[in-house]
């Protein structure tokens, strides 16, 4: 993408009205735009962004076993009706009527349409287990809508549901998905604690929030250092080995991390004092195990392999996709704007021309941007070098290529890492190498 083209209407003055610092630089970058309260618009740079996500995300529930599909976000109250949640939810869910004054809803989340669906198709024990998910809008109305996406009214969100006929089944798949939770967030550049949860409105028996570490997040975290330890995509578990998932699971179970509400200073105690941190952190996933809290009172059952019928056991899974942009912003930022980690950027690299209609840069310019295409912005503009570092560095691409007519004239540019704030003068070649990775 060419600057002088795009659509990325950066500020520079700090809007008043963002408290936090992933909501200012989201805002100053031109990632998204306020149109109501805690409802946002994605702007190019936001949106490439939120794909970034949502791909990992998508990669490792594939990989997980789970499969995608798109349930829509307008349900019928009916179905509400039947697991007894319609008039449980309260205020936060956003009710609709139609012109036939049928009663709807914009979904906060999809138990009961899953569970509709399944039900529909399950018949017997050879239907399961499943595992279903999909990547869609959700919408709850927040009391307090703030911190810009981080708690928004309109969220994109991941979530999945799996179907078991046994409780061990159940259990498996509960920890196949704490498992993948684990190795998407790291891919993501981020350190996603793992901490027993109550389940709240969804109900059930077993569930853990993920929480990855920030000053301004909403929990109080208290957790064991090993965990900043742990390698989850490292060798010493293979992603399609059941024995290194239940190896996983246990780790992460058995290292201590806990939320306020959770803490159990008895537990704590017991780790080395050495060990021992504080912190806050932001909620960006959550999973639950709940049993046959849906498919009981909505008449989910299959035919068991002795001829009786059997209620599935359920879970579901959730990941605050939206969420995550802001939250990977409040883990990677300095004074100067965002530090995107490789995964999530939407442009590998800036290629900064410090003097366009000077022929030797626009020449080498043009060649660094044709041939990183899509992964790069090119800065075309013409504007003083300043702004455009200043720019650069506050839309945070994960490298900066930049071109001054005495480098261009020698074949050389300077190669800026934005994570680490290391230059280094290199050939294009050298420095197409590098960005590639
Ligand atoms: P919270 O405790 O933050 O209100 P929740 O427990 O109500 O979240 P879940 O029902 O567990 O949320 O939803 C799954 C995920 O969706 C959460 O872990 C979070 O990342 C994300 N999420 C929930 N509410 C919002 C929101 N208002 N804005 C953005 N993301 C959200
Ligand atoms: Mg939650």
């Amino acid at each position: 993408m060419r600057l002088s083209r795009a659509f990325l209407p950066t500020l520079k003055e700090t809007p008043a009205e963002a408290q936090i610092v992933s909501h200012r630089l989201m805002l100053r970058a031109g990632l998204v735009r306020q149109t109501s309260a805690g409802i946002y618009a994605w702007l190019p740079m936001g949106w490439r962004t939120l794909q970034r996500v949502g791909q990992i995300v998508r990669e490792e529930q594939d990989r997980a076993g789970a499969q995608e599909i798109l349930m829509p976000t307008i349900q019928s109250a009916e179905l509400w009706r039947q697991s007894g949640r319609y008039d449980a939810y309260g205020p936060e869910m956003l009710r609709l009527k139609d012109r036939h004054e049928r009663e709807m809803l914009f979904g906060p989340t999809n138990e009961e349409m899953v569970t509709d669906i399944f039900r529909s198709f399950a018949k017997s024990y050879r239907d399961l287990p499943r595992n279903l998910y999909h990547i869609q809008w959700k919408f709850r109305d927040e009391v307090r809508p703030r911190f810009g996406v981080m708690r928004g009214r309109e969220f994109l969100m991941k979530d999945a549901y799996s179907f078991d006929l046994t409780k061990e089944g159940a259990e498996h798949s509960y920890r196949q998905m704490l498992w993948a939770y684990l190795r998407t967030f790291q891919r993501m550049g981020l350190r996603a604690l793992p901490m027993r949860a109550d389940t709240g409105p969804i109900g059930g028996n077993l569930s853990h929030e993920f929480i990855i570490l920030a000053e301004t997040g909403e929990s109080a975290v208290f957790y064991d250092a090993d965990f900043e330890q742990i390698d989850w995509l490292g060798a010493d578990f293979a992603p399609d080995s059941v024995q290194d998932m239940q190896r996983c699971y246990d780790l992460a179970t058995a290292t201590y991390a806990a939320t306020d509400e959770m803490h159990d200073e008895a537990a704590w105690a017991r780790v080395p004092e050495a060990r021992r941190r504080q912190g806050r952190g932001i909620e960006v996933g959550h999973i639950f195990y709940f049993g046959t809290k849906y498919s009981a009172p909505m008449g989910l059952s299959v035919q068991g392999p002795d001829g009786q019928q059997v209620q599935p056991e359920m879970g579901s899974y959730g990941i605050g996709v939206s969420r995550l942009v802001g939250a990977i912003i409040e883990a990677n930022h300095d004074e100067a704007g965002i530090k995107w980690p490789d995964a999530v950027a939407p442009f590998r690299a800036a290629v900064i021309n410090l003097k366009q209609g000077d022929a030797a840069c626009d020449a080498l310019c043009d060649k660094i941007y044709r041939a990183l295409g899509d992964d790069a912005l090119y800065d075309d503009r013409a504007e003083r070098a300043g702004v455009k570092f200043a720019d650069a560095d506050l839309m945070g691409h994960p490298w900066q290529v930049i071109v001054g007519p005495r480098g261009a004239a020698a074949g050389m540019v300077e190669l800026k890492r934005r994570m680490t704030g290391e230059r280094h003068e290199v050939s294009p070649e050298d420095a197409l190498g590098k960005i590639r990775g």
